[in-house]
């Protein structure tokens, strides 16, 4: 063994034959120098395959997530750490429940009175110097944001992060246009750099280690492949698109909340990057999803209190920005886009699902979410809030997602705006069998338990065969390809008495 040829070349140092021998003599901790049996990061699971109008197979995707130990690790932690720290956070707030109903309430008043609000925001919009447009749906959308960067002959737009944008197929659409747009958004450049949509509606990176980021940054902007450091990493892409963000024709934003009296948007940050979309450029380019409006100024405050509390955990944003009118020498447009909302206001047990504020909370807690990562629902919102916005998009496309739940009720527990997100789950699951919009395995497997669960002798009987068949039947027929539940776990031993015969034999005369 004093020989160092006789290690693999794959676990020899680079020193390899002074680092384990000297004098002739294998070191004691000669191992150490060795490399690491795997030098080569875990590969990033990718998310969902997309197939048309084809129902999207959240489970495939997620085992693919789940197949990554590292990333699933990673994930699943930091969103319990932000779901941690928004419960400090929210015990700090000893008026935390009474702020959670007074931001529902003014959200279910607003979107009860939408049309008077939103021509109250219009109003002033105008008379603050706003161009004003309304768009239908996302086609619209882009096309009004393409006519205005047309009109001025810009060429390249920086963006910070908004989801509705993400909802119209922004970026694609622009680049078929040959317009150039670049995210200012950390995460979201990360995605952008990646050709990957965000994971996550406010940190869009999230399900990356930062191996991966080193990857798509050695690859676009000439990073060392090897070095992850955080520091390096976030200074690098900052060096490479700082002179991209300066030199751009016009800047575009979100919107969190478009306040009706004062025609104004706040658009909230961690990064600033919304003040230099908005500011740098002399064109500012807002896009708002109608149910962002409020009613008063004065309404912002309670939403600020819960948003990044939700989300991070944090007592609020870094950066809280309002505007309302061009600067000088500027052009300001608010695009107020629908593109479903109207609809959805319409159906009974869903619409209360545009109370969203868009803090991720839902997703932070749900434990599907955080170990199968916000690609693999291969839509725009992922998490619980997704299984429910989802299928209002297309109903049979998304079918499968509200059956990605638990139904545990953490969601609806977190939610600063009281939107009761299991059950909307649950009535989604209703509506698409009702639709005919479930698989047909699925619609077999609960066609039959509810004819068995219907029939307390029949159930008592199929507990009892089920019982002795798992003490008896040959470890591969529970262990199969075909039994996905027994791939991760062990089936439990079978007690030798059920609950009811305990409970017939021993309480059954006293009942
Ligand atoms: S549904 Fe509630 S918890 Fe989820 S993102 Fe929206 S506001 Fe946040």
């Amino acid at each position: 063994m004093s020989d160092p040829d006789m290690l693999h070349p794959e676990l020899r140092g680079p020193e390899n034959n002074d680092s384990i021998t000297r004098h002739g003599r294998r070191l004691d901790h000669a191992e150490a120098t060795s490399k690491p049996l795997r030098s080569r990061p875990e590969p990033q699971p990718r998310g969902a395959r997309i197939h048309g109008n084809r129902p999207i197979d959240q489970a495939e995707a997620a085992a693919r997530f789940i197949a990554a130990p590292e990333h699933e690790k990673m994930h699943d932690e930091r969103l319990w750490d932000l779901r941690q720290k928004r419960d400090r956070e929210m015990h700090g707030i000893p008026e935390w429940e009474d702020l959670r109903s007074l931001a529902s309430a003014i959200k279910e008043h607003t979107l009860v009175h939408l049309d008077d609000y939103l021509e109250q925001f219009e109003a002033n919009a105008r008379s603050n110097g706003v161009h004003v447009h309304w768009a239908r749906d996302a086609a619209e959308h882009n096309r009004v944001v393409h006519g205005i960067l047309k009109d001025h002959g810009a060429k390249s737009l920086i963006r910070s992060k908004s989801m509705l944008t993400e909802e119209c197929g922004f970026r694609p659409y622009m680049a078929s246009v040959g317009i150039e747009v670049i995210e200012t958004d950390l995460g979201e450049r990360i995605q952008q750099l990646d050709h990957e949509d965000p994971s996550h509606v406010v940190v869009p990176a999230v399900h990356k280690l930062r191996t991966d980021v080193a990857e798509v940054f050695a690859k676009t902007i000439g990073t060392d492949p090897n070095n992850s450091d955080v520091h390096y990493l976030a200074e690098s892409q900052r060096e490479a698109t700082r002179p991209l963000i300066l030199k751009a024709d016009a800047g575009m934003t979100g919107c969190n909340f478009a306040v009706a009296e004062t025609g104004g948007v706040v658009v909230c940050t961690n990064e600033g990057n919304a003040d230099l979309s908005a500011n740098v450029p002399k064109l500012h380019i807002a896009s708002i999803g109608i149910e962002k409006v409020i009613p008063r100024l004065e309404h912002v405050a309670v939403f600020v209190r819960l948003l990044s509390r939700s989300a991070l955990g944090s007592p609020i944003t870094q950066y809280t920005s309002h505007f309302r009118g061009p600067r000088e020498g500027g052009e300001m447009h608010f695009v107020l886009v629908d593109n479903g909302r109207s609809e959805r206001l319409g159906l009974d047990e869903f619409w209360t699902s545009l109370k969203c504020i868009r803090c991720g909370a839902c997703m932070n807690t749900c434990p599907v979410y955080r170990r199968s990562g916000g690609l693999s629902y291969g839509a725009t919102y992922s998490g619980p809030i997704g299984l429910i916005i989802d299928p209002t998009f297309n109903a049979r496309k998304y079918s499968n997602l509200p059956f990605s739940s638990t139904l545990n009720g953490s969601c609806s527990n977190v939610c600063p705006v009281k939107i009761n997100i299991h059950e909307q789950i649950y009535a989604w699951r209703r509506e698409l069998v009702k639709r005919h919009e479930t698989p047909f395995v699925k619609k077999v497997a609960m066609k039959a338990a509810g004819e068995l669960l219907s029939r307390p002798a029949a159930y008592r009987a199929a507990i009892a065969a089920a019982d002795i068949a798992l003490a008896h039947l040959p470890r591969f027929v529970l262990y199969n390809g075909l039994n996905a539940w027994g791939k991760g776990r062990e089936n439990p031993h079978p007690p030798k008495q059920t609950f009811h015969s305990w409970h017939h034999a021993n309480r059954g005369d006293k009942g």
